[in-house]
């Protein structure tokens, strides 16, 4: 496929606008959203309402002052998706949902039915983990199941941060086409003029998913930006990446106790565990079982 756009790296763009009144963050995630669909063998449906949830999620991460932060975002709607579970740290994502094989027919629009398969009875919740202290946990209840709306309303009510979000996919047989989104964050102090302007401009963004097919991130940044006094402040790269390891799957099996690893040794001869982020399969055997048993554990 010759298109620029398409094969352009998935990236976050941050910048200020308006004298430093807003600021916004400018999202591409096809290549990501193609390896979680690939990784869960995922309907179209499923691969845009990962790939939503992806951005908003990487949206989160680069705009925490501490970056050192594992950002996780739980969604649970009560529609055939299930539970949508996605880490961000920096620029690392992943992703599992319930039923990734879940599927809904295309809106009459020819829009994908990411509601319809989200949900929109539950909550979104964002754990934010900094690897000292207590984890920060904040809650929003869904608005619409849609993902953009709802993490929208997680800025607003839990951050008390007026922003518009944009998210947005385009898949059709298992391809994505595109993915990404547009966050734009009012700064404490921002005028009421600078407010309206940005309201207008929200309506620019009901597009996105057909725009990153089309133009570049720096394109769009210029086309939708480029009046507002733009500063470029950094490109982050995005990417796909689990990280687990069978040494981190070894702590868990661990964690669960020495009753229940006798009983793994005695009934299954071993433990199986398949990551649920990438399907990775660590597996043990009787002489692992027995090393983790004998090491004094209570
Ligand atoms: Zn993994």
């Amino acid at each position: 496929m010759q298109n620029q756009a398409f094969d352009e790296q998935d990236a976050l763009l941050r910048m200020t606008i308006c004298g430093g009144e807003a600021r916004v963050a400018l999202l591409r995630t096809t290549h990501t959203t193609q390896r979680a669909g690939d990784i869960h063998n995922a309907s179209d449906t499923a691969i845009a309402a990962m790939g939503r949830m992806l951005t908003g999620t990487a949206m989160l991460s680069a705009m925490m002052k501490e970056q050192q932060a594992h950002i996780t975002t739980v969604v649970d709607g009560g529609g055939p998706a299930g539970r949508i579970t996605c880490v961000a740290n920096g620029g690392d994502l992943k992703i599992s949902m319930t039923n990734p094989h879940a599927a809904m027919p295309q809106r009459a629009d020819g829009a994908p039915d990411v509601a319809g398969l989200v949900g929109k009875d539950g909550e979104l919740t964002v754990i934010r983990d900094f690897g000292v202290g207590q984890p920060y946990i904040g809650k929003t209840s869904l608005v619409s199941g849609e993902l953009g709306e709802d993490f929208a309303a997680y800025y607003t009510q839990s951050e008390q941060t007026p922003s518009i979000v944009s998210l947005g996919a385009i898949v059709k047989d298992g391809i994505v086409l595109s993915a990404g989104g547009v966050l734009v964050q009012a700064m404490p102090g921002c005028s009421r003029e600078t407010l309206e302007t940005l309201d207008l401009r929200a309506m620019l963004f009901s597009g996105i998913s057909r725009d990153l097919f089309e133009d570049t991130l720096d394109e769009l940044a210029g086309r939708w930006f480029h009046d507002l006094s733009p500063v470029m402040l950094g490109r982050q790269p995005l990417r796909y990446y689990c990280g687990c390891s069978r040494e981190k799957a070894l702590q868990m099996l661990r964690a669960v106790g020495r009753d229940q690893l006798i009983e793994m040794l005695e009934q299954d001869h071993g433990a199986e565990m398949t990551c649920h982020f990438c399907h990775s399969r660590h597996v043990f055997d009787e002489n692992d079982l027995r090393a983790l048993i004998g090491k004094g554990m209570n």
